[in-house]
């Protein structure tokens, strides 16, 4: 992959002037986030240099299995060692995110930082001067294998270590739908043989990111499918609701509820499918959307939802009560998705 010149030599620059390096990844992070971030971890340990990943909220179970998750820092339990963290930084290392919003609460402490930062990431629209140094490319299916192809951009390759090609390898798996969306290309495949080369036990891994549920996590899958599911079958969409009540008489850990928004489109006739979580009781609702082919629910998301993300994986916020949000979907949705089919 192609990279421009400028802002590579610049990257290498920085990295070999900086003695510690913190590595952010997005709020409710996912398998492409940590494995980003812990991809680059190890890369640096194998480089002799000092790196320190702060993520803003807990790091979900099926995760922890990647080498460097122990050593995390986690923003909402640990202040006091983040903020030591960052003001030891001399570089900030910005990984599958592309506003710092982005970041939760940690976008405060973030702002009174003024060591050079890096953003590596394929969402749409980066926020302006987010970064010094931007590697933003929408095409790449993944943080991942944008991160791979920049380490061999600066021919590195030969220092992926197998635990951080197991944490990169993870990442491509879970942001593309274990290689199913269109979003993997030949070149995913490439760089996954490359990964796959290095020893990475496929299997092993599989076990740890999809097998390794609680009972919690399954029943209220369960659950959710049975009572909380709904369809607008005329406008070919359906949403999941979930309420603080519902999570916490499943006994819910973070990342529980991880996919479950893409069940409904397993449902023949459904293309557009929303996921609404009750956050904060009354006050806040976190909402997830997924859709198949052409309904951009990004858009939809930024225009609806104060959100984005990809055309067709994409999340928003609602300020209000769990009822509202689901009202606001209703009220929205159907004239959107008439719009774009009549295109
Ligand atoms: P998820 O539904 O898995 O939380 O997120 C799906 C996609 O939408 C991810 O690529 C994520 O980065 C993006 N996304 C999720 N929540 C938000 C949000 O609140 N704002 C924006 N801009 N993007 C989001
Ligand atoms: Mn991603």
């Amino acid at each position: 992959m192609d990279f421009n010149n400028e802002h590579l030599s610049r990257f290498r620059e920085l990295i070999n002037n900086a003695s510690s390096i913190v590595l952010i990844p997005h709020k409710n992070s996912d398998g492409d986030a940590i494995g980003s971030i812990l991809g680059w971890w190890n890369l640096f340990h194998k480089l002799g240099k000092k790196a320190t990943v702060v993520v803003p909220d807990e790091v979900p179970g099926n995760l922890g299995w990647m080498h460097g998750a122990s050593d995390i820092l986690v923003h909402e339990h640990n202040r006091k060692n983040v903020l030591t963290a960052l003001s030891e930084a001399d570089l900030l290392m910005f990984l599958d995110f592309n506003n710092v919003k982005r970041t939760g609460d940690l976008a405060d402490d973030l702002a009174e930082v003024t060591v050079p930062r890096v953003m590596i990431d394929h969402h749409p629209d980066p926020e302006e001067g987010i970064a010094d140094v931007l590697f933003s490319e929408v095409s790449v299916s993944s943080t991942c294998e944008l991160s791979f192809h920049l380490i061999n951009a600066l021919e590195w390759n030969q220092h992926i270590s197998l635990e951080a090609a197991e944490c990169f390898y993870a990442g491509i798996i879970t942001d593309t739908g274990v290689l199913s969306y269109n979003s993997s290309n030949p070149r995913t495949y490439l760089t996954v043989a490359d990964l796959v080369g290095k020893g990475v036990d496929k299997s092993l891994i599989h076990k740890e990111l999809f097998q390794s549920n609680s009972l919690g996590r399954m029943r209220l899958l369960g659950h959710v499918l049975c009572n909380k599911l709904e369809l607008m079958e005329e406008n070919g969409a359906a949403f999941i609701s979930l309420s603080l009540d519902d999570l916490e008489k499943h006994n819910y850990q973070p990342g529980d509820t991880e996919g479950f928004v893409n069940y409904p489109l397993g449902i023949k006739g459904i293309g557009v499918s929303a996921m609404f979580t009750e956050k904060e009781k009354d006050k806040f609702v976190k909402v997830s959307f997924r859709s198949r082919d052409e309904v951009p629910v990004n858009s939809y998301s930024e225009q609806f939802f104060s959100g984005g993300g990809h055309v067709n994986a994409a999340g928003g916020e609602w300020h209000g009560t769990l009822e509202e949000a689901i009202q606001r979907f209703r009220d929205t949705l159907p004239e959107f998705v008439h719009k774009i089919k009549s295109k």
